[in-house]
């Protein structure tokens, strides 16, 4: 753990596994309440000295450590790749996207503008200045174990804040890398605090609780999500919330299936299905449905499972048995209801994998509402698709979810596009694109996917309060 600029052992420690293997990596320190609260405290004593550096200052030591991450790349990819299993190319590009914050954020700090509004009585002067939250908590998941920290660490140094940052259990030591990068980098002591433990939620409870800290950042699961949020009610600390998602994906009759298909089977099977953004519901016009499921099953089933670190692999391991059942039972269950299995549908027991979580790439076709993976967030490697025609009403079954994160369109028809962007009820549209995600664009949900946003502008937003001063002159 990282605590006050000091690197803290503790006699209990918790294991770190390769999800590919099953074998353990390595051991880290397991904290509880007392090192969450000497965090905290570490936390405010940095504050008032941060908070009041120049913007220039902060800038300048975010573009230190983009500098330092670009340098470690390779590194960095190789332990992701290890401890959370995707594979290395995938892990090359999160670490570049995880950098890409580092740099944008190091830009945006000099950016905290404050404004004058004119005023209705002639001599007096209204002035809006922004100032940082305070402490902040810190609560990243597993899936995206270094862009996820970055997200929140890099906005949340800009604005003048410190923080308390809690890795997700399965992935401490990328968060450990990445904060001996941040120590190489010259962040003051107390800055920036890490504090890994094996059990979440006293951890959790204490930041949420603490008077200390003014804001509480989570990526993470719905359900935590409201549990964190309803801690940090009573003291109303400010909260951003980036939750799961059950993403459609529509094909309209105009586009072309190919392409679309093509772009399914990149965006769904990215990290293994394990990303909030992964289409759940693949919604495709029948007069297109035969060339689109032949597309995506050849390129589902040219899918390589394996161990991340070598050549050729595509799809790597799943996080864990629990991860594994919930495919599992997916699958089974609407098989049972009567979908189409065109490819997978099965663990992957391999000789060299039968210890590590494998699923094979899966398609399913002619899935209907009462099958689970229709409302069940999925997080594995199954795409679900879904045939309409001319008179469903294909917006209203999209948004039929509580969820609201991302959602995919495909169609050459401009009027279309726009209609249907406006209509679905998710924080982030794909119009014929696969990646509708940057360090410059304002990632985040509506409904049960969350509250605020990461990135862009609106990404510092986060980590800022508004003050007025109202001037009377004489
Ligand atoms: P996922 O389904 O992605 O694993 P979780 O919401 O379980 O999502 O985990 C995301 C992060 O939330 C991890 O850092 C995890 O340790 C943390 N977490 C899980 N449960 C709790 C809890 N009850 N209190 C605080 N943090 C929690």
């Amino acid at each position: 753990m990282f605590i006050n600029g000091q690197w803290i052992q503790t006699k209990a420690t918790f294991s770190v596994t390769d999800p590919a293997t099953g074998e353990e990596i390595d051991r880290v320190p397991d904290g509880g309440t007392r090192e969450t609260r000497l965090a905290i405290a570490a936390a405010e004593d940095a504050y008032p000295a941060w908070s009041t550096t120049t913007s220039y200052e902060r800038s300048a030591y975010l573009y230190h450590a983009h500098q330092l991450m670009l340098q470690e790349k390779q590194a960095l990819a190789e332990l992701m790749t290890r401890e959370q299993g995707k594979p290395i190319k995938a892990a090359t590009l999160e670490v570049q996207y995880g950098a890409d914050f580092l740099l944008w954020f190091a830009e945006e700090a000099k950016r905290i503008y404050g404004e004058t509004i004119p005023s209705s009585r002639k001599n007096q002067r209204f002035i809006i200045h922004r100032q940082p939250v305070g402490v902040v908590g810190a609560i990243t998941p597993w899936n995206y174990p270094v862009s996820m920290i970055t997200r929140k660490i890099a906005p949340a140094l800009a604005a003048g804040c410190t923080v308390v940052l809690k890795p997700a259990e399965a992935t401490p030591l990328c968060a450990i890398a990445l904060f001996k990068l941040f120590e190489k980098a010259g962040i003051p002591k107390g800055v920036i605090n890490l504090v890994t433990a094996a059990d979440p939620i006293p951890v959790g409870h204490e930041l949420c609780t603490n008077k200390t800290i003014r804001k509480i950042t989570f990526t993470g699961s719905t359900g935590v999500g409201r549990l964190l949020a309803t801690e940090a009610a009573p003291q109303l600390k400010r909260v951003s919330m980036e939750l799961g998602g059950h993403a459609p994906f529509i094909v309209f009759d105009d586009a072309d299936p190919v392409h679309a298909a093509k772009g399914a089977a990149l965006v769904k099977f990215l990290n293994t299905g394990q990303a909030c953004i992964c289409p759940n519901r693949i919604y495709v016009h029948r007069r297109i449905l035969a060339p689109f499921l032949d597309t995506l099953c050849k390129r589902i089933t040219a899918m390589k499972a394996g161990n991340g670190l070598e050549q050729g692999v595509t799809i790597g391991p799943l996080v864990n048995q629990e991860a594994l059942d919930k495919v599992t039972n997916q699958v089974d269950d609407a098989r049972a209801k009567g979908a189409k299995l065109l490819a997978g549908g099965t663990r992957v027991m391999e000789k060299g994998l039968e210890n590590g979580f494998f699923y094979a790439p899966t398609l399913l076709s002619e899935v209907t509402p009462e099958m689970l993976i229709y409302s069940e967030e999925t997080f594995g490697p199954v795409a679900a698709v879904i045939p309409f025609d001319d008179n469903d009403d294909i917006i209203g079954m999209a948004n039929d979810t509580e969820y609201g994160l991302a959602a995919y369109i495909y169609t050459n028809n401009i009027n279309r596009a726009m209609r249907t962007f406006e209509q679905l009820k998710f924080g982030m549209v794909g119009i014929n694109d696969i990646n509708p995600t940057s360090a410059a664009a304002p990632f985040g949900g509506i409904k049960q996917s969350g509250l605020g946003r990461e990135g862009a502008k609106a990404g510092l937003e986060e980590y800022l309060d508004t003050k007025l001063a109202g001037i009377v002159l004489s």
